[in-house]
């Protein structure tokens, strides 16, 4: 069944490329990344479907919460002055705390997880973005080494969707069968593969060799926090969550971990504290610090007596495994070798968070639009950390001790660059300053 746009002719699709009205534009995946591909793509003038395998929008954003730490502040108000900021405003009106500080990070910004999906579905919707939940796309069909269709199940129904231009923002999570070899197992996350079917590659099933990251012989990275429920914390740990935002636990020696850090997907809290300490930090629930710890043990932490896990549900066995499966891609992040797919997220490379994701994808969706009207890419300068980034990451991906890391503007050894060549500020008319020498105030916004 073809759900979206009709056929067009290839004439039909010349003329859009030169800016016609019906121009299409697909993207897979609805995290971050794919919804602010989305966004960005509809505010070009396409027309827009956005595709997510499961009933909810966000993906591993539905667990994450933590917004402008460190050098995310920089790159957030960076994308506010090129006219692409709306996702961050609005995460902004939905945080319940601000600018509140943890080991090793400043300035951070909590989103409450469990009412941000609607609100941002909601704004989606009110800006024309057709959204397909529970859609899994599983083939694609090629025209050459243009993608014409994908294709796959909603619920027990065939699906097909035809575009001009496609966006794979499909991430880099599970599935089950790589937690199982490259982690500690299927650990019940928030992406619930077992129901709604693992991910599944768009670019991959379009023949692009995907790059894996990888650190002597660990395959992956697993992710770096789980969340507790709050109420099963102590009275005093609840009400220091609620009222600072943070809670920081120091671990009695009977219940010390170790070796834990060095297989995290998040790099940036990598620090001695985050092994001394239990960190807790409220975006609803209680985010813990932590790739994973044992029930039995966490229980010995004080104010944790009564703990149990809300993601992934068997936290105290392991967490989901990513970083398997990357596009290569230019600087415009457009994918090696297929003319019409663009990528952004997870997807286009050892990019960690929530903010790496929403920037690259407001990228993505611009220039696939771009793409469609026969123009020029825009490719940031490295003048901009946003610019710096995309174009930093894609180099180290081209090298094997590269692979090894995580790139995030938050921490480790993207924000030590940042700091570096003087990118990070929290100077938000020098930012303003920055975006408009680089002739880019707006470009965005149109
Ligand atoms: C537990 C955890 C906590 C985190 N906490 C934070 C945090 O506090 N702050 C922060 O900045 N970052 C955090 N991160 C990292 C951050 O969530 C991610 O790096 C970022 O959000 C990735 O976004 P994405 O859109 O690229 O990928 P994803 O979030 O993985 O989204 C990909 C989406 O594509 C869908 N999909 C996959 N295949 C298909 C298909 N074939 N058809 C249709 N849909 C498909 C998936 O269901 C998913 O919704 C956390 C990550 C995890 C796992």
């Amino acid at each position: 069944m073809v759900r979206c746009s009709a056929a067009l002719s290839e004439a039909v699709r010349e003329n859009d490329r030169l800016g016609g009205d019906d121009m299409k534009g697909v993207i897979v995946g609805g995290g971050w990344a794919g919804c602010s591909a989305a966004l960005s793509a509809r505010k070009q003038g396409a027309e827009v479907t956005l595709i997510e395998r499961t009933d909810m929008l966000l993906g591993t954003g539905l667990v994450g919460g933590i917004m402008r730490n460190n050098g995310r502040f920089t790159a957030a108000e960076e994308m506010i002055a090129m006219g692409g900021g709306e996702i961050f405003q609005r995460i902004d009106q939905n945080c319940l705390h601000r600018n509140i500080e943890f080991p090793g990070h400043r300035h951070a910004s909590l989103y409450n997880v469990a009412t941000m999906e609607p609100l941002i579905k909601k704004f989606l919707l009110e800006k024309g973005v057709d959204i397909q939940l529970s859609t899994r796309i599983d083939d694609v069909e090629m025209e050459g080494t243009r993608i014409r269709a994908v294709s796959g199940r909603q619920g027990g129904e065939k699906v097909r969707f035809e575009g001009d231009v496609f966006v794979d923002t499909t991430g880099t999570a599970g599935p089950p069968g790589n937690c199982t070899k490259y982690g500690n197992g299927c650990v019940m996350c928030i992406l619930r593969c077992p129901s709604f079917g693992g991910r599944v590659s768009l670019a991959a099933k379009a023949g692009v060799k995907e790059m894996v990251g990888r650190k002597g012989d660990q395959i992956g990275a697993m992710s770096g926090s789980c969340k507790l429920l709050k109420e099963s914390l102590s009275r005093e740990v609840f009400d220091t969550l609620n009222q600072k935002g943070v809670a920081v636990i120091p671990i009695p020696p009977s219940a010390k971990s170790v070796g834990k850090l060095s297989t995290k997907a998040c790099q940036q809290y990598a620090l001695p504290e985050f092994e001394e300490n239990i960190i807790l930090l409220d975006t609803g629930h209680a985010k813990l610090m932590t790739a994973f710890y044992p029930l039995e043990i966490l229980r010995q932490v004080p104010g944790c007596e009564n703990a149990r896990y809300e993601d992934p549900y068997a936290g105290g066995v392991g967490n989901s495994m990513r970083y398997i499966g990357m596009s290569p891609r230019d600087d415009a992040l457009k994918v090696e070798g297929i003319d019409n797919l663009f990528c952004a997220g997870e997807k286009a490379g050892l990019l960690v968070g929530h903010t790496e994701a929403i920037v690259t994808g407001v990228l993505a969706g611009y220039n696939a639009v771009r793409w469609i009207r026969r123009e020029k890419a825009l490719v940031l300068p490295a003048t901009l950390a946003i610019g710096d980034a995309i174009i930093h990451v894609r180099e180290q991906m081209g090298t094997e001790a590269g692979l090894g890391y995580k790139y995030t503007f938050s921490g480790s050894v993207y924000f030590d660059r940042m700091k570096q060549r003087g990118l990070y500020t929290t100077d938000i008319r020098e930012i303003e300053k920055r975006v408009d020498q680089a002739g880019l105030a707006g470009v965005f916004a149109k």
